[in-house]
């Protein structure tokens, strides 16, 4: 039985003092009571990693927990600007977001790119996010399938059975911080062919990963998303930033 899993993604928003209010405020929240067997984690920008590490430890709830919006390829060395998984570990991460649409479209990743960090996550106890989607103009022309099945060959390629370590995050380029959400049965359909795709190369694999649906996700389309057998759980933008709609969307 796969977990229910919530990670919010801050993106490049939060101040010391917001992150402090949303973490204090999410936890008081999570104490009152959480459905069983749910894990849920908070994705803030770099320089907040350490303030917001420590603040979710003291809270000590074993359901939340800390993830990174990316990490190098890279183990150490000569990469300005870039964050190491070790580093991230040490952070106590135990996600990290890689490939967001924002990151292949602006920064222009390649999803071998993407596996190499997904590697490095891992090799470092991290449970990489990859994230895969189709654009509006791909779903238009009738290649949502093809080309989200060419991102996940290419992580079945480079990552092999350590897949079944991964999340997965199913984000429709055309849904994220559009307002648009995809419908439950759109979401659910890819995520079977994401699945069904996995178990092409294992079926223990397919099983085990859980599938995330990322996309203008909010408390009020969050039950029926979950609610869909191959849906296991949401990546969540703009609604993470107002600890209560993440509550309600935790609670889904
Ligand atoms: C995202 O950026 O991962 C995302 C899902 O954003 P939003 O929820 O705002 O659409």
């Amino acid at each position: 039985m796969r977990p229910l899993i919530v990670i919010g993604n801050w993106k490049m928003n939060g101040s010391l003092a917001s992150n402090e209010r949303w973490i204090k405020a999410v936890c008081k929240g999570m104490e009152q009571g959480m459905p069983a067997g749910r894990q849920f984690a908070v994705c803030p920008s770099t320089p907040y990693l350490a303030q917001c590490s420590a603040l979710i430890q003291k809270c000590s709830l074993a359901f939340m927990s800390l993830g990174a919006q990316d990490v190098s390829p890279h183990v150490s060395g000569a990469y300005t600007g870039e964050v190491s998984a070790s580093m991230l570990k040490e952070l106590a991460c135990s996600y990290v977001i890689v490939g967001h649409s924002e990151r292949r479209q602006m920064h222009h990743e390649t999803d071998e790119l993407i596996a190499e960090k997904a590697l490095q996550a891992l090799d470092h106890g991290i449970t990489p996010v990859i994230c895969v989607g189709e654009s509006f103009d791909e779903r238009n022309s009738g290649r949502a399938v093809e080309v989200v099945r060419s991102q996940i060959a290419k992580q079945v390629t480079v990552l092999q059975d350590r897949l079944a370590d991964c999340l997965i995050a199913y984000e429709p380029l055309w849904a994220i911080g559009t307002g648009k959400v995809a419908s439950a049965e759109l979401a659910q359909d890819m995520h079977r062919a994401i699945r069904l795709q996995l178990a092409e190369f294992d079926e223990d694999v397919a099983s085990h990963v859980g599938i995330l649906y990322g996309g203008s996700v909010k408390p009020d389309n969050a039950v029926e998303l979950f609610a869909m057998p191959d849906i296991d759980g949401g990546l969540i933008g703009g609604a993470s930033l107002s600890p209560q709609d993440f509550l309600a969307i935790c609670q889904a």
